[in-house]
C-alpha cells in the first residue's frame, strides 16, 4: 500500500508555522508587505492572485494590490517594479505570468530587485542557488523538497530522475535535489530511452507539462513519485503528469492532483515572505 503524500495537510502546517513566526515578528516591529502585480485579465491568473492575497491575509503579510489593464506599456511597468524596488516597507514584488504579448517578460523579471524577488526568478537567485548561496528559490520545486523531508522520505544518497528542465520548475528542482545530497538526473524532450531512465529513479519528479504521461512503465517498484503538473482532462477533472491510477500501485509515495504538489507553492512564496531570502529572518 502507497503512502499519498498529503499537499494540503502539510501545506496547511508550512502556513499555521508562518502565521505564528509573522505574529512574533510584528510584536518585534517588522511588518511583511508583498506587491502583487497583474497585467490584464486573464481568468486563471485572476484565481492564483486571488489565492496568493488570501494566503497572505491569513498569515499576516500586508498585500499590496496592482491590476493594471491589458494595454499597460512596458515602460509604464517597469516604472512602477523601480518604485516598489525602492519602498522600504515593501519587501516582496511578484509579477503574476504570463504577461501580454507585447510585454517582454524577461526584461520586467529582470527588473525585479533581486532581494524582493519572493519567486526566486532573477538570474541573481538561479545563481545563488546553484553555487549554494542563500537565495530566493522559486516557489514550485521548493514546496517538493517540504513535502519529501515532511513526509519522511529521505532524499540524501537516492537516484532522483527529474523530469522535464524548465528554468521555474525542472532545472531549480534538479539543483534543490543536488543539494540535499540526492543523486540527480534530469530528462527532457531529447533524452533517448526515457523509461530506462526514470525506471532507475528512487525518487521521480514529473514536471513534463503532459497530461498522464508518465504510467506504470516509467517506475520502478517502491519509487516515490511527485506529481508537478496541472491539467484538465477531457471530462474537465483535474490530473497531473502522472496516470495515477496505474502508477499508484508500484509505488511506496505519491502525491494526489489536486492537493499535492499544487498548494505548497502559494505556502512557499509565503515562506519566502516572511523569512527573506535566506529563511532566517
Ligand atoms: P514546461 O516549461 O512546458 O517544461 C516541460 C519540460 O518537459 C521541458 O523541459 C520539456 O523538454 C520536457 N518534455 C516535454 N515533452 C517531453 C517528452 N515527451 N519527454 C521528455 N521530456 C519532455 O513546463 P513547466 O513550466 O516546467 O511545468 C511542468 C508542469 O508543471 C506543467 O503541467 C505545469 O502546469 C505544472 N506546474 C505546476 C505548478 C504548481 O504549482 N503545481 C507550478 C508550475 C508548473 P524540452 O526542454 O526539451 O522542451
Amino acid at each position: 500500500m502507497y503512502q499519498l503524500i498529503d499537499g494540503k495537510k502539510i501545506s496547511g502546517e508550512i502556513k499555521d508555522e508562518l502565521r505564528e513566526k509573522a505574529a512574533q515578528m510584528k510584536a518585534r516591529g517588522v511588518e511583511r508587505c508583498l506587491a502583487v502585480i497583474q497585467v490584464g485579465s486573464d481568468p486563471a491568473s485572476g484565481v492564483y492572485v486571488r489565492n496568493k492575497k488570501k494566503a497572505c491575509e491569513y498569515i499576516g503579510i500586508r498585500s499590496l494590490s496592482y491590476e493594471l489593464p491589458e494595454e499597460t506599456g512596458q515602460e509604464q511597468l517597469l516604472d512602477l517594479i523601480r518604485e516598489l524596488n525602492q519602498r522600504s516597507d515593501v519587501n516582496g514584488i511578484l509579477v503574476q505570468l504570463p504577461l501580454p504579448g507585447h510585454i517582454d517578460e524577461e526584461k520586467i523579471l529582470l527588473a525585479i530587485a533581486p532581494e524582493k524577488d519572493v519567486d526566486g526568478f532573477h538570474p541573481v537567485n538561479v545563481g545563488n542557488l546553484s553555487i549554494g548561496r542563500p537565495g530566493y528559490v522559486s516557489c514550485t520545486p521548493a514546496g517538493v523538497i517540504q513535502l519529501l523531508k515532511r513526509s519522511g522520505i529521505k532524499i540524501e544518497g537516492r537516484e532522483c530522475v527529474v523530469l522535464g528542465r524548465s528554468n521555474i520548475v525542472g532545472k531549480p528542482m534538479a539543483m534543490l535535489l543536488l543539494r540535499e545530497n540526492g543523486t540527480v538526473t534530469v530528462c527532457h524532450s531529447r533524452t533517448r530511452n526515457l523509461k530506462d531512465i526514470t525506471r532507475r529513479a528512487d525518487i521521480l519528479v514529473a514536471a513534463v507539462g503532459k497530461p498522464k504521461f508518465v504510467n506504470g512503465d516509467f517506475v520502478k517498484e517502491g519509487a516515490v513519485v511527485i506529481d508537478v503538473g496541472i491539467h484538465r482532462d477531457g471530462e474537465g477533472k483535474l490530473c497531473g503528469d502522472v496516470d495515477f491510477d496505474s502508477v499508484a500501485p508500484k509505488v511506496s509515495a505519491i502525491t494526489p492532483v489536486p492537493g499535492g504538489v499544487g498548494p505548497m507553492t502559494i505556502a512557499m512564496l509565503m515562506a519566502n515572505c516572511v523569512e527573506g531570502a535566506d529563511g532566517t529572518q
